[in-house]
């Protein structure tokens, strides 16, 4: 009889296929179940820092992963009359973060998944801890078949609105609280008339604003991102006529008005109100959480990816380290990467008024903040601030 250990890992995305390959490395034999019909592919500009980037080598994937960072880049204040000014963008902060699509990312992991199976169109519909493992009943969405098996360990990396969690630990309002923020992203056509393809853009209004993220070899990613208390109007009716309300009624302008154009003839887009995802221990028994569903940080944070990479290679390793002892590897894992975690919660709450200044006072603030900053150009040494404010996003969790 095979000794060889089961996990079955819930969620296709950068955590899961993170925690898949972790556990492959460790010998365990990993199923992957994912609730889309196949895998997705492109997404939005995500920024890989070096918490990231050395997980992915210790995965094994980072050569796989499409950098897109371009080689020489600008980004620009502007405003709807069409000013301009020079401002730092999100890949001028220290520590040399990469640009990529969040799709890059996942094809890399994909391509190393090797021997790990793979069922789509199927999501979990309990979890019941038995003698020796976890009793998992799963239903394919097309054919309506239920499947129940017994593994060693599940992980949970179905995202913010996760199932796993609310199977095991209970209802989404008890962990996810809500930043009262909407984002909408999507691939621009065409970069916005009159700046070079790999210039970034950044028109920041209180309680809203629009981003355009450059990469070296495709057109931008753009990001509107804007605050309100009633998120549930933001779902009723067309997008494009959410944010055409939003972002009026001033006249729009050559920039936001060729952006939203772009949209209104887009195909994929991600239109979601913001939440994090605070929970008091991210493992139940032979359950264990990663990535958004365990810790959402927000996109503010700019390390979900990072730290979903992190998160996955970690729990390989220790799982390895401590062999038959999983609950010392889980409870290892779970207390080296909270306070990590929660950090960059804290600190998503303060970056999130750099992408969207909450009123007209930050706003004030903020553009004069901006003015200081864009005086250092990207060749010069970091000064001793950034580089304290980077250092958390570099962590490398070698073991
Ligand atoms: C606009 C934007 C910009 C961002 N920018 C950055 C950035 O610059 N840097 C950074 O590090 N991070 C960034 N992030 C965050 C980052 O994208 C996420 O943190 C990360 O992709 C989350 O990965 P995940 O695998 O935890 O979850 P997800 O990507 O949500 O994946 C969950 C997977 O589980 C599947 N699933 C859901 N429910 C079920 C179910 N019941 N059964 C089976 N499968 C299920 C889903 O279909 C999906 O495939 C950004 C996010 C956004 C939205």
């Amino acid at each position: 009889m095979s000794t060889q250990r089961r996990a079955l890992v819930v969620g296709l995305g950068i955590a899961g296929m993170a925690s898949a390959i972790g556990l492959r490395q460790a010998g365990w034999q990993v199923t992957v179940i994912e609730r889309a019909a196949q895998r997705r592919l492109g997404g939005y500009f995500i920024g890989l820092f070096g918490t990231g980037l050395s997980a992915a080598r210790r995965l094994g994937v980072m050569d796989a992963v499409h950098m897109r960072t371009p080689k020489s880049t600008k980004t620009w204040a502007v405003t709807r009359a069409g000013d301009r000014s020079r401002t730092n963008g999100f890949l001028d902060q220290p520590g040399e973060p990469q640009g990529v699509l969040r799709g890059d990312v996942e094809a890399a992991l994909f391509e190393h998944l090797g021997d790990v199976e793979v069922r789509y169109a199927t999501v979990p519909t309990s979890i019941v801890d038995v003698d020796g493992g976890a009793l998992v009943t799963t239903r394919h969405a097309a054919t309506g078949d239920e499947r129940c098996e017994k593994f060693d360990l599940v992980v949970g990396a179905d995202g913010v609105r996760s199932t796993v969690r609310r199977l095991v630990f209970g209802p989404h309002e008890r962990y996810v609280k809500p930043l009262h923020a909407m984002i909408c992203a999507f691939q621009l056509e065409s970069q916005v008339p009159y700046f070079p393809a790999e210039h970034g853009l950044v028109l920041a209004e209180p309680r809203r604003s629009l981003w355009v993220f450059p990469f070296e070899d495709c057109p931008p990613t753009a990001l509107f991102s804007y605050r309100t208390r009633d998120i549930d109007a933001q779902f009723q009716g067309p997008v494009r006529e959410v944010l055409r309300r939003t972002y009026g009624p001033e006249p729009l302008g050559e920039i936001l008005g060729h952006v939203l154009e772009q949209f209104d003839r887009a195909e994929h887009w991600l239109f979601d109100s913001v939440s994090q995802v605070h929970m008091p221990s991210w493992r139940s028994g032979r359950t264990v959480l990663v990535g958004d569903a365990a810790w959402c940080m927000t996109l503010y944070s700019g390390m979900g990816a990072s730290v979903g990479l992190a998160g996955g290679s970690l729990l390989g390793r220790l799982v390895a380290r401590h062999g038959e002892d999983l609950e010392t590897a889980l409870r290892t894992w779970e207390a080296r990467l909270m306070p990590f975690a929660r950090q960059h919660q804290r600190a998503a709450l303060f970056k999130s008024q750099v992408f969207t200044p909450s009123g007209p006072v930050m706003h004030f603030l903020l553009k004069g903040l901006n003015r200081l900053g864009a005086k250092r150009s990207k060749d010069n040494e970091p000064t001793a601030l950034e580089q304290w404010f980077v250092r958390p996003m570099n962590v490398d969790f070698a073991d």
